[in-house]
């Protein structure tokens, strides 16, 4: 049979992504039905000119990375939202990196061109900077101008969407063993454990036995992009299945039959830490409502956590209870929730061991938190500077080295601490300080310095230097 393609919007923050596909949700799913649209599928079908199409609803902020290039490899064609006004920028490049490392083909929407400042040739010529051709300025890619706010230009995007997949040739065997791809996965407290997912080929049915990489189960009941039981499913249709035995992670192959599935692992329902522990760190343990969002919480953590102050203690799916107010007591951890609630006698608990539990359900806000407390964290610990690279022979107790000011001012004459390995193993002085090859009394924050120093200990690259 042949199968509708599987389309993910992809593109820079703010450049419509949201809007466009909600417009399509509209506009091409009756609206009886879409007001019964589930969005913890992941996906949703329309159709257009008969034709059936099916989009991946992937979150916009650059913390998603992680779900986003799951999404390209399970979709079929990528659209690349590029807005008029703003052209291409870090996220636009980012996601054309994934497009191209998951060979995905795809095709541009320049979208906003309602907007007084759309400059459609522009970003075209911005396009081509970044070696995306698009028909008619020097290539093949195609490509049309939208505006996700007034529709213009949708119904033509549909079209090419549909023109570019009837080239992919998308076929799939209805008779097949079911395999497909998970798109989310969260703890429901009344159905359980609530997996969305794709079917890519095969038909999925109610009794099932179902295996992904790190969970299995046997399928209890199905239900549709609008939340309606099903008996089975087909290829390219998302699902919400329920029956799983464990929560299975987002991006996971799954299907019926075993064998099928690549790099069985037994899955701990809890995760440890994947952080070098700092001493000085804070421990923190995050809560989030699906295994997407708890990765999109981790990769900002991965990303502001340059000097280790953040320790993850724990990270599970799921409201906050009891529990993990426990185990945040034992190891006087902060309880971060995506999405989650507070249970009530985690709430009292809490209050009574003065845990601090910093819940929301915009990740911004999270990550405005963490880098306050990753700067608190900074300025009340010691001064580093981190060693890039050592210069000649050690003569003496003398050396050359230089390296980058991760938390400063360092200052010249100053006493230090070396660092190796989490460990202390030894002091020193600096003689003279230097940066751009200039003697300095000082080196702030994010610059880099060289130095002379006295020490009894060789200094090596990747060491940190501390100053108290
Ligand atoms: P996303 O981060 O890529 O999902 O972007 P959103 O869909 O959230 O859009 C960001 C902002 O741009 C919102 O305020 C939208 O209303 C606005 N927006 C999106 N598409 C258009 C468009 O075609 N024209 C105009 N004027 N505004 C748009």
């Amino acid at each position: 049979m042949k199968r509708p393609p599987i389309v993910v919007v992809m593109g820079h923050v703010d450049h419509g992504k949201t809007t466009l596909l909600d417009y399509i949700r509209k506009t091409n799913v009756a609206t009886r039905e879409a007001g019964g649209i589930t969005q913890s599928i992941g996906a949703h079908q329309i159709t257009h000119n008969e034709k059936q199409i099916t989009f991946i609803d992937t979150p916009g902020h650059e913390a998603f990375q992680k779900m986003r290039s799951h999404g390209a490899n399970v979709a079929d064609l990528a659209v690349l939202v590029v807005a008029a006004d703003e052209g291409v920028k870090p996220q636009t490049k980012e996601a054309l990196k994934t497009i191209k490392e998951a060979k995905t083909p795809f095709i541009v929407a320049i979208n906003k061109i309602d907007k007084p400042g759309a400059n459609v040739e522009k970003t075209k010529q911005d396009l081509a900077t970044n070696e995306v051709f698009l028909e008619g300025f020097g290539g093949n890619i195609s490509w049309t101008a939208v505006s996700a706010k007034t529709g213009e230009g949708v119904a033509e995007l549909l079209d090419l969407i549909l023109l570019a997949s009837e080239l992919e040739d998308l076929t799939a065997e209805k008779d097949a063993e079911a395999e497909g791809i998970i798109l989310t996965a969260h703890l429901d407290s009344r159905k359980g454990n609530v997996v969305g997912a794709i079917l890519k080929n095969g038909t999925l049915k109610i009794q099932d036995q179902i295996f992904s990489e790190s969970a299995k189960g046997k399928v209890r009941t199905l239900e549709d992009f609008k939340g309606e039981s099903v008996k089975a499913i087909y290829p390219s249709e998302p699902v919400l299945i329920l029956g799983f035995e464990s929560l299975p992670d987002a991006g996971e192959n799954f299907g019926t039959n075993p064998k099928k599935i690549n790099k069985p692992v037994n899955k701990k329902t809890r995760e440890q830490g994947t952080f070098t522990k700092n001493e000085k760190a804070t421990n923190v343990i995050l809560k989030a409502r699906e295994a997407g969002s708890l990765d999109a919480l981790k990769h900002i953590i991965q990303k502001l956590n340059k000097d280790n102050l953040i320790n993850i203690v724990d990270a599970s799916v799921g409201d906050i209870y009891e529990n993990d107010i426990k185990l945040s007591g034992t190891s006087e951890a902060i309880v971060l929730g995506f999405k989650v609630k507070v249970d009530k006698a985690a709430k009292t608990l809490a209050n009574n061991q003065k845990t601090e539990i910093i819940t929301s359900d915009i990740i911004y806000e999270l990550e405005k938190y963490l880098e306050e407390l990753i700067q608190k964290k900074a300025s009340s610990h010691s001064r580093i500077l981190e060693v890039l690279a050592v210069f000649g022979e050690k003569k003496g107790n003398r050396q050359v080295v230089g390296g980058r000011v991760v938390a400063g001012p360092i200052k010249n004459q100053e006493n230090f601490e070396i660092e190796r390995g989490g460990k202390s193993i030894g002091t020193g002085k600096i003689m003279n300080l230097q940066s751009q090859k200039r003697d300095v009394l000082e080196v702030p924050t994010g610059n880099e310095a060289g130095m002379l120093i006295e020490s009894n200990e060789k200094i090596e690259k990747g060491d940190k230097i501390i100053f108290k």
